[in-house]
């Protein structure tokens, strides 16, 4: 059984005020991995380090960071099994989710080291007779990141990534449940090179480590991914410091189908974009809206088709549904179910489960008054709601309190070009499902879904503050 430490200041220390805790493995639920978990000591021991390795990294040639990326690239790639094993074993993926997002991670630090040259700021005229104006973007010095389990490779290297491109030191606290891949990643950058301190990984409970983090001064930005229960309670605590903080959170994402879309594409993006990692993902759509005129008919289709889902080992390639990350998440899903049930809707397949392996579902006619259809099940269920037309679609879509990914499936481009300005998202895919991400795009929500946008230039831009510096090149004439 592999013990893992704490990874501060370069070394892998043991806890010194924490515990050590089992992790497990949510397919088989045995224990994968032992792992050290920070305690308040070890949080501060974290920041200090963090804090002194801050100084040196800020003014390091982009050449330097770039290189390091780039090391990171490539010790990733060669051990990309190794990665995708780990998200198997202990955050319950798929094969092919594994390897998808471990992949995804190699062309994200390869687009984050472009970043660490394009930092750029700008000149701007004055009206002063002699004054040279201009602004220039600064790293904020320690930025805390605090991820969750879904994507913990993917959403957590993004944000360490992207920090260390802008000359940022980093302290990560991973989901408690993927601690082992937040770890990886500092194997991963100790392995490329990155100067003691620069970044830390130190896993352990969110309201401890997390919130310890969000109150230290020291620490300049707090950039989370996770629940929106969770994103408002951290931006309060991160309120009363008046400490910045970006909020990737919940969603319960839409995807319209108009009635002159090619429905069994339509069908094939829904599937994939609802039943990806079993449901347990923030963009997921679901909440199919689809027009009246063609909802029976995709209703046959789309159950037909989740019905030759396989579900179980998540280690066989053609697995696509495997365990959730817990087995009472399985109880909130049948809660959502039996609420929609008794208040009208249709359950066309699944509903069902066994140990942490729930099967996917879909629940017909889901209106306004159930709870699957406000609320996230973060698992493998999709509400399917009819629509007289468009304009009841869009409605129907932005009758939410949430605001992350959208997706149109039609062939009137111009229709779905009005729908997408109209639609209250972060992002809108037409014809695609609701489900997409790349390096270098802005990703994020509006409403509750969050504010902040990650990736790329916009990752820097956040993580970076401008400063506006004049050089009087004459002298200026003062009134008294
Ligand atoms: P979560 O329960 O909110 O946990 C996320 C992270 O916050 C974990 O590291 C957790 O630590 C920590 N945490 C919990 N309570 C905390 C507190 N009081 N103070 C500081 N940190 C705290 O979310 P999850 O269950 O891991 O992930 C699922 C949620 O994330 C879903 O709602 C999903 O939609 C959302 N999500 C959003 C995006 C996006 O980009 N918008 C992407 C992925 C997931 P512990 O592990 O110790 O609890």
């Amino acid at each position: 059984m592999q013990e893992y430490r704490l990874f501060i200041n370069g070394e892998w220390v043991e806890t010194q005020d924490g515990e050590v805790l089992d992790d497990i493995n949510p397919s088989t639920g045995e224990v994968f991995a032992r792992v050290h978990q920070a305690g308040p000591k070890d949080v501060e021991h974290a920041i200090t380090a963090a804090s002194a390795a801050s100084v040196a990294w800020g003014k390091t040639q982009p050449a330097v960071r770039e290189e390091i990326l780039i090391k990171a690239a490539d010790c990733l790639q060669a051990r990309i099994h190794e990665i995708a094993d780990v998200l198997i074993d202990e955050a319950g993926s798929t094969f092919g989710k594994a390897m998808f997002e471990a992949s995804f991670v190699v062309n994200l630090l390869r687009s984050a080291a472009g970043e660490a040259r394009r930092i750029f700021g700008e000149t701007m005229p004055s009206d002063g007779p002699d004054i040279f104006s201009m602004s220039v973007r600064r790293p904020l010095g320690v930025i805390a990141g605090i991820a969750p389990f879904n994507f913990p490779f993917l959403l957590a290297c993004k944000k360490v990534a992207l920090a260390i491109a802008a000359g940022n030191a980093f302290v990560l606290k991973p989901s408690e449940e993927t601690a082992v891949t937040g770890l990886k990643i500092a194997e991963i950058f100790e392995q490329a090179g990155l100067p003691k301190g620069v970044l830390n990984v130190i896993p352990g409970s969110g309201p401890e480590v997390g919130g310890r983090l969000v109150d230290d001064p020291r620490v300049k930005m707090i950039t989370f991914t996770g629940s929106t229960v969770v994103g408002k309670k951290l931006a309060v605590q991160a309120a009363q410091q008046l400490k910045k903080i970006t909020l990737e959170l919940g969603g319960k994402s839409p995807l319209i189908v108009l009635a002159d879309a090619d429905l069994d594409y339509a069908v094939d993006a829904a599937c994939f974009g609802i039943f990806l990692h079993q449901g347990q993902v923030c963009m997921a759509n679901s909440k199919l809206i689809v027009e009246a005129a063609v909802y029976d008919a995709f209703c046959d289709k789309f159950a037909a088709k989740v019905k030759s889902l396989k579900v179980g080992d998540p280690r066989q390639p053609n697995t696509v549904i495997g365990p959730l990350i817990r087995g009472a998440q399985c109880q909130v899903i049948d809660r959502h179910v039996q609420d929609a049930l008794d208040k009208g809707a249709r359950l066309l397949t699944g509903g069902s489960s066994e140990s942490n392996f729930y099967q996917p579902t879909v629940m017909a006619d889901v209106g306004p008054d159930m709870q699957i259809y406000r609320e996230e099940s973060f698992g493998p269920v999709v509400s399917i709601i009819k629509a007289d037309d468009h304009e009841a679609a869009l409605y129907i879509a932005n009758d939410s309190e949430y605001g992350l990914s959208s997706a149109v499936i039609t062939n009137d481009l111009q229709k779905a070009m009005e729908l997408s300005l109209r639609l209250e998202a972060g992002m809108v895919h037409i014809n695609d499902c609701t489900v997409f991400d790349e390096p270098h795009v802005p990703f994020g929500g509006v409403k509750k879904s969050g504010f902040g946008r990650e990736g790329g230039r916009y990752s820097m831009e956040e993580m970076t503050e401008v400063k506006w510096i004049t050089i009087q090149m004459g002298k200026r004439h003062f009134p008294f």
